[in-house]
C-alpha cells in the first residue's frame, strides 16, 4: 500500500488548484497561498522528499537543480538580485509541509543583520 500523497504531490497531480510558475520533469514553482513578502514563491521536487535532511546523495543532482530553478524563477519574478531562500527543516523549524520545498522571498526589504527573524 502506498503512502498518503503529500498536499504539494496532489497540487503537482491537479487535484489541488494553484498557479503554477514552472514546471519541468523534475520540480515545479507555486506561489505561497499566504504570502510573507511580496514575492513568496515555492520550488518543489516532483520527487516528495519529507525533509531536507531524508534527501539522499542519489538526490544530489534534483538538489542542485532546485537551486538553479530558484535563481532562473527569482530573476523572472524581478528579485534576481535580492532574495532570501529559505528551507524549514522540521517541525520546531516552522516546516508544515513534510514534502520539500525550497522557498524564495523576494520584493522586499530585508534585515541584513537577521537570518532568524
Ligand atoms: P513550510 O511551513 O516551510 O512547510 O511551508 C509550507 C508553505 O506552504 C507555507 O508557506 C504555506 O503558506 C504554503 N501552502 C500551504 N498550502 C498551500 C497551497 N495549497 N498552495 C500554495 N501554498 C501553500
Amino acid at each position: 500500500m502506498s503512502a498518503e500523497k503529500t498536499l504539494f504531490s496532489r497540487i503537482a497531480d491537479g487535484e489541488i488548484p494553484a498557479e503554477i510558475l514552472h514546471r519541468d520533469e523534475h520540480c515545479f514553482v507555486i506561489k505561497d497561498i499566504a504570502p510573507q513578502a511580496p514575492t513568496h514563491l515555492l520550488v518543489i521536487p516532483v520527487k516528495p522528499i519529507p525533509r531536507l535532511v531524508d534527501a539522499l546523495t542519489e538526490d544530489r543532482q534534483l538538489l542542485g537543480h532546485l537551486m538553479l530553478v530558484a535563481g532562473q524563477v527569482a530573476n523572472q519574478a524581478g528579485c534576481g538580485d535580492a532574495f532570501r531562500l529559505v528551507i524549514n527543516n522540521g517541525a520546531e523549524a516552522g516546516q508544515t509541509v513534510f514534502h520539500l520545498h525550497l522557498h524564495i522571498l523576494g520584493n522586499t526589504t530585508f534585515n541584513e543583520a537577521s537570518l532568524t527573524g
